[in-house]
């Protein structure tokens, strides 16, 4: 795990060295949980983006965009539930001053208790080897029993609590499991309040009685609205699908992890509508080929898992999450939700407004139920960094630090790069890269030795690189580099759009995604 940290931390540092990621604000000691992409980070989000947007509005004839404003009418977020319920339970410490959540609190205590147990069952496989027996021992060791007691009184004392939102049991499960402030250590605490998460800011002058008016917490509502006006106006059939891509803002009270957990972010949503009745077929239809988008990434199929919820919103009859591991776990990137028809059922209430379907085949209306699949941007921008990162073992002490990113994700696709600053070779490498620069990314590199070049590029992740010597001024000639072997082959300088198009295109990434089983 240690090492695991250690990795994150990393990959923290290289992603600022490296023009991919900012602390927002940085010469004002930044903004708690705010980013900035740089120069190579905003590349590969536009690249993710446009593998989401393509994957839906290409492959899917029946999915179709839109764009709708972060401002939307306040009534919206009190049909979506969002006023009244989208709260976290929050405590303070009054010695070290820090900010908790307090069902975080206990869902550490809980895991604690887990810790526990999975110590002594470690402990006693050693001890048996061979013939340990782990269902035998968990059912009769003591210590694994009284832990596994106090976990399920816990469990079952706070569940409670969250159904009946009591605040003042959840301060009592932590004065009575004794648990204390990680940082001052002690158990001096706040009474629990709820928290909203939305943003609020106001619209219209003060004087004219400004209207309070939020962030907006999610993507998806826009689409809710907009139902109606893209299924009319485009014709559109059921089942069909809306999809978007922007941002999003959350107080999150503790941020913590980097992108993972931000105040500011981006989400790619879609709302498939589909005739009620037919819902769950579309959300497995769904999870299947989410899983293969991810998947075809190639970042190592063992690194996903889906994750069904337990315990689903009061709306939904179905829901999953897409987990990837991360360096600090399993972590959600993706959820998918079958909503009901919950969300246009409360926007037809709260608006007045009818929001149906005719559906000609059945011959009557309906409000129609939805499958929703949401991705985080910055979330998915952290799983590619971290599935891509690698220090490379090159012998003779040497190592390598390289980004494998898939290659149509890459920032920079291709690096061309003059032996010598001299004898017409920046000229030739300038045309080289003059050709090439309307069909992907091109990078034109002088200064340093052509080593320190390679390993510039690798750390980027550009998947190719060409020199450009004295004898390609006589046989039009490149030698190019390739990232993830370090193999280097002697290609014409005519072949090399061919070469690089097909491994860097959308096309046979989108087309990988939908062929794998
Ligand atoms: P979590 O349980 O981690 O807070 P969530 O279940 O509230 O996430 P959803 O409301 O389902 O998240 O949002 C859909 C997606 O939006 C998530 O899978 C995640 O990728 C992204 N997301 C949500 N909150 C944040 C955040 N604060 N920072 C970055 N991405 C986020």
């Amino acid at each position: 795990m240690a090492q695991q940290e250690d990795v994150f931390k990393k990959l923290v540092a290289h992603s600022k060295e490296y023009g991919f990621v900012f602390p927002s604000s940085e010469i004002y000691d930044g903004l708690g949980a705010v980013y900035d992409y740089g120069q190579n980070g905003v590349e590969l989000k536009n690249n993710i983006k446009k593998y989401w947007w393509d994957s839906m509005t290409l492959l899917n004839e029946n999915v179709v965009g839109i764009d709708s404003a972060i401002f939307m009418h306040p009534a919206i977020w009190k049909a979506s539930g969002h006023v009244d319920a989208f709260n976290d339970p929050l405590i303070d410490n009054k010695d070290s001053k820090k900010r908790y959540r307090a069902d975080v609190l206990i869902e550490e205590q809980m895991a604690k208790y887990e810790d526990k147990i999975n110590k002594e069952i470690e402990k006693a496989a050693k001890r048996f080897g061979d013939t340990f027996d782990e269902q035998k021992f968990c059912e009769t060791n003591p210590r694994v029993l009284e832990n596994k007691t106090k976990k399920e009184e816990l469990h079952t004392r706070f569940a409670k609590a969250m159904n009946d939102n009591n605040l003042e049991e959840l301060r009592q499960i932590i004065l009575d499991y004794e648990i204390v402030c990680p940082v001052s250590g002690s158990r001096n605490w706040t009474d629990v309040r709820q928290f909203n998460l939305m943003f609020s800011t106001e619209m219209g002058s003060t004087a004219d009685g400004a209207t309070k008016i939020y962030l907006r917490p999610e993507t998806a509502q826009g689409i809710f609205v907009n139902f109606l006006n893209v299924q009319k106006s485009g014709r559109m059939k059921i089942p069909f699908g809306i999809a978007q891509i922007g941002k999003a803002f959350r107080n999150e009270i503790v941020a913590r992890q980097f992108i993972f957990r931000m105040r500011e972010f981006e989400q790619m949503e879609m709302q498939f509508f589909v005739r009620p009745g037919e819902e769950l077929k579309w959300f497995e239809h769904w999870k299947q080929i989410r899983m293969k988008w991810h998947k075809a990434l190639g970042l190592g199929e063992k690194k996903y898992r889906f994750h069904d919820h337990d315990k689903l919103a009061h709306y939904a009859n179905a829901a999953t999450d897409i987990e990837y591991e991360m360096p600090f776990g399993f972590k959600e990137v993706e959820g998918i939700h079958s909503r009901t028809d919950f969300d246009l059922c409360s926007h037809e209430k709260h608006s007045g407004k009818k929001i149906r379907y005719f559906d000609p085949e059945l011959d009557h209306a309906y409000v129609p139920y939805v499958i929703e699949t949401s991705i985080g941007v910055d979330r998915m921008f952290l799983s590619i960094l971290a599935g891509s990162y690698c220090e490379d073992e090159l012998g003779g002490g040497e190592t390598r630090v390289v980004l494998k990113l898939p290659p149509a994700l890459a920032p920079v696709k291709l690096a061309v790069l003059p032996l010598v600053k001299k004898d017409g070779l920046p000229e030739k490498a300038l045309e080289i890269v003059d050709n090439l620069k309307f069909d992907f990314q091109c990078q034109y590199d002088e200064k340093d030795s052509i080593g320190k070049r390679y390993r510039r590029q690798d750390a980027i992740g550009t998947p190719y690189c060409v020199t450009v010597d004295h004898e390609t001024l006589n046989d039009n000639c490149v030698t190019i580099r390739y990232r993830d072997t370090m193999e280097q082959e002697r290609v014409p300088v005519v072949e090399l759009e061919k070469i690089i198009t097909d491994k860097v295109s959308f096309k046979n990434l989108l087309k990988q995604a939908t062929a794998i089983r």
